[in-house]
């Protein structure tokens, strides 16, 4: 079973995938404790919260509820769906197991996305593009492991100021070269021209938040 927070089709607006129609299933449940986190609804999984999956189907507001779910109806509703991209969100959704069902969404056709903080073992199958957004020294104490960072397909880094830019390199230092993306914190004008600045040196992209722009969530 997992603890789904919402279901949405939208575009997926950052890193690799950046436009592809995508269907986000987004898991309940982090540790990680991000100061700027826009999901925090999604941080405690708190069992008097529990919706039947119908009720979670039409969910439109971010709220703490969640439908209990198992592999095989998560299977049956997103095959009802037409954005054949799947993206596991969250919160963290590494703090599950969730090797049967990308496993079985790619044997379905899908490609299937990870997103994760990188402070839990990463339990997804293979074939699974994985995208880590590493989160150092963030309140809730959670360790950053270099399995993610060498599972990652990408890394995706929230950067704010000089000091997240060289976080990352310890951290490349650490672990080794990837594919990185900039994310420029909360898409201020001063994040970004950090991340352009960043990203012109060392030959890093920046990831601008695409569906922002279009309007969609
Ligand atoms: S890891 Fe993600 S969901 Fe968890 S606190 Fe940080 S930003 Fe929020």
């Amino acid at each position: 079973m997992l603890p789904v927070n919402e279901f949405f089709e939208t575009i997926q607006g950052e890193a690799t995938f950046t436009g592809m129609p995508s269907t986000f299933v987004r898991l309940q449940g982090c540790d990680v404790g991000c100061p700027w986190c826009d999901t925090k609804y999604t941080w405690q999984v708190n069992p008097t919260y529990i919706d039947p999956l119908p009720i979670i189907l039409k969910k439109t507001a971010a709220s703490p509820t969640f439908a209990s779910v198992s592999i095989d109806d998560l299977v049956r509703t997103l095959s009802a769906l037409q954005s054949r991209h799947l993206v596991l969100t969250g919160g963290e959704p590494c703090m599950y197991d969730l090797t049967e069902l990308s496993g079985r969404m790619i044997a379905e056709g899908w490609t299937v996305q990870v997103e994760t903080s990188g402070t839990e073992p990463i339990r997804i199958d293979p074939r699974a593009w994985v995208t880590v957004s590493p989160k150092i020294n963030m309140p809730g104490g959670k360790i950053f492991r270099g399995d993610a960072w060498k599972r990652a397909n990408e890394i995706k880094m929230p950067i704010g100021k000089p000091a997240d830019v060289e976080t990352l390199l310890g951290l490349i230092r650490s672990h080794g070269p990837g594919l990185i993306w900039l994310q420029p914190l909360s898409m201020s004008k001063k994040a970004t021209a950090l991340c352009v600045e960043v990203a012109r040196q060392y030959g890093w992209r920046i990831s601008a938040q695409v569906h922002k722009f279009l309007d969609l969530r």
